[in-house]
């Protein structure tokens, strides 16, 4: 007997079907955007990595960039989204175990980005361009899927802090380095390679951290490098399976930073407790905790009561990918907009023609790059940090781009999705998902207006870094009337920096759109005049896809995923 197809869609149809079963063709619906190459196909991408100093990254980003766009590979971030991750607090004779469990599929994510060097390649393997192949690898990987970036995160940032601490240091780094995924739940001292994770937010305050209340006890001698019990909890702690933790807590001499792993070096159980997981409205593949330190041992990082100044260069790090992760939303949702668009007829033309959605796409497509580029532009300084110029850029660039770029994501995946219509709504799309981690990045790693209050004290502590960001943005003079109009105003309502925070947001704003606008001069991308066109000209409130004189089929056609 021959075999009946499974369903309906199988291009099935009856000879005869006296029943009318066969209700219609599926007729002008797009085919799913995968088996791309996510590096190839992105034209500002590739001019990116060439222009800030990777190009030697090329064949190898070329060859992560199909396999990240992949179907298959794709399919790993829809299973590690639809499957969350689950809390044993305890085994089922009652021992304490605190152990998350994931899908395959996050573990598959988590073992490619490790062994892409995500974690670590610019400390493991330093050189000319390695952060900017890092974020470009980063920029695909996080296209595909953004939970289990924050491990990845956290173990790559977490290295600038730790060499506060040599002792520390090397002990860890070679394990933290080694692109070497070990997700069992064992003591460090049983893994070639582990990862790092970072509590400092209490439910008391998160921003503000000097409020912290948890507190350590010196086990025996004290300062730096010495072993403490801490006591207290933790109200965020992300990706609970760390192998060990950078944690705030109050010493005798104030708030210090400690290295807390999850097991004892005598191999019991560290009182690091999980309480239960958070329940996320995005961000889901990722394991987030509240937990509970009942005299957790762990060991001072840098000096005693300069905690935040110790892990502030995790935190920085953190940041930067930030910048990264939102772009890449920012990437894909541009993608999925453009292709759907491309096939999508209404009204007898392909939406992707009509003057109204070319300009949105285009609009969007604007967004999107100049956001890459300001992060490349960034990656460069961090490679360059010897310089002076590139490391006041460092510092207050990062600062400049997480607000910016993380708070311009969200408004930019809701006007894709909406480029989709009713399909974009579905779960079985990748929009909800993409629209759903869109605010997070803003949030965590310090909320947009954080970020105003750490740009206000970076140039009053160091004006040098004003003097970079205006060297800056002052090289692309002469470029654009807009741009040389927005500095010049900028610059005369900076002198004063006095009521800074009252005015924060408007100044902030500024500070990086003169950025964008530079970066994207210096790069001669194609969206630049536009940009300037539509963010300096133009500053009126509006909606994606107002704008005039310009070309949005030529852009459109740039951002093009196939
Ligand atoms: C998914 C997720 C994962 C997280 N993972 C971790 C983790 O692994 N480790 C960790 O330590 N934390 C983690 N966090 C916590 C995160 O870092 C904090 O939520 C964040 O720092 C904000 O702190 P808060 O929630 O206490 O808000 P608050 O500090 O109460 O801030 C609330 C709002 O007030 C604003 N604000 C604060 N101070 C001022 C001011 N002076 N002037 C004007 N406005 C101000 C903020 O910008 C924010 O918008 C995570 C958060 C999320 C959402």
């Amino acid at each position: 007997m021959t075999a009946l197809p499974q369903n309906r869609h199988d291009n099935f149809r009856a000879p005869f079907d006296p029943y009318g079963a066969v209700t219609h063709e599926v007729t002008n619906q797009p085919v799913e955007l995968t088996d791309t190459n996510l590096f190839d196909s992105d034209a500002a991408l590739k001019e990116s990595v060439r222009r800030e100093g990777a190009d030697w990254a090329t064949p190898s980003l070329e060859a992560f960039g199909a396999r990240a766009g992949s179907a298959e590979y794709l399919e790993q971030g829809v299973l590690a989204n639809k499957n969350p991750p689950e809390l044993d607090t305890h085994d089922r004779y009652g021992r304490r175990i605190d152990l998350v469990r994931f899908h395959p599929s996050y573990h598959a994510l988590m073992k490619a980005s490790i062994e892409e060097g995500l974690h670590s390649s610019p400390w493991s393997d330093p050189r000319e361009g390695a952060h900017i192949a890092r974020a470009a690898r980063s920029y695909m990987q996080t296209q595909v899927e953004a939970g289990h970036g924050c491990p990845i995160t956290m173990t790559f940032a977490s290295v600038p802090c730790l060499r506060t601490q040599p002792d520390l240091a090397e002990q860890w780094l070679p394990k933290i380095e080694a692109r070497v995924y070990d997700p069992r739940n064992v003591p460090a001292g049983e893994k070639a390679g582990v990862t790092i994770g970072m509590a400092m937010t209490e439910k008391q305050g998160g921003s503000d951290v000097r409020a912290n209340t948890t507190r350590a006890i010196p086990a025996g001698a004290e300062g730096p490098g010495k072993a403490y019990e801490l006591v207290g909890h933790k109200y965020f702690v992300s990706a609970p399976m760390c192998d060990a933790f950078l944690v705030l807590a109050q010493a005798p001499g104030g708030l210090s930073c400690f290295l807390v792993p999850r097991w004892r070096p005598d191999g019991t159980k560290n009182p690091l407790q999980i309480v239960r997981l958070k329940r996320k409205m995005g961000n889901v593949s990722n394991a987030s905790s509240e937990t509970e330190l009942r005299g957790a041992l762990g060991w001072m990082v840098g000096p005693e009561g300069r905690g935040v100044a110790t892990i502030i260069e995790m935190v920085a790090m953190t940041r930067f990918d930030c910048m990264i992760g939102s772009s890449a939303g920012m990437r894909m949702a541009t993608s999925q907009a453009i292709d759907h668009c491309r096939q999508r007829k209404a009204f007898g033309a392909y939406l992707i023609d009509q003057p109204l959605m070319t300009a949105v796409l285009a609009d969007l497509a604007i967004e999107a790059e100049a956001a890459m580029t300001l992060t490349m532009r960034i990656g460069r300084a961090l490679d360059n940090r010897h310089d002076a110029h590139e490391d006041a850029l460092v510092r207050l660039g990062t600062a400049i781009g997480k607000y910016w770029i993380c708070k311009r994501t969200p408004g930019h995946a809701y006007e894709a999705l909406e480029c989709i219509g009713g399909s974009g709504v579905m779960e079985d799309s990748p929009m909800p998902r993409l629209y759903r981690e869109a605010p997070v990045n803003a949030i965590w790693e310090g909320s947009g207006n954080v970020q105003c209050l750490d740009i206000a004290r970076a140039i009053r502590r160091s004006p040098a870094t004003l003097d970079a960001y205006f060297a800056e943005v002052g090289a692309a003079k002469g470029e654009s009337a807009a741009l040389d109009a927005h500095t010049a105003a900028l610059k005369n309502d900076m002198r004063d920096l006095d009521d800074f925070e009252a005015r924060g947001r408007d100044l902030c704003d500024r500070l990086a759109l003169g950025l964008e606008a530079a970066a994207l001069i210096r790069a001669a991308s194609p969206v630049a005049e536009a940009f300037g066109r539509s963010r300096l000209e133009s500053r009126s409130v509006h909606n994606y896809g107002a704008l005039t004189g310009v070309d949005c089929k030529a852009i459109v056609k740039r951002a093009a995923p196939r």
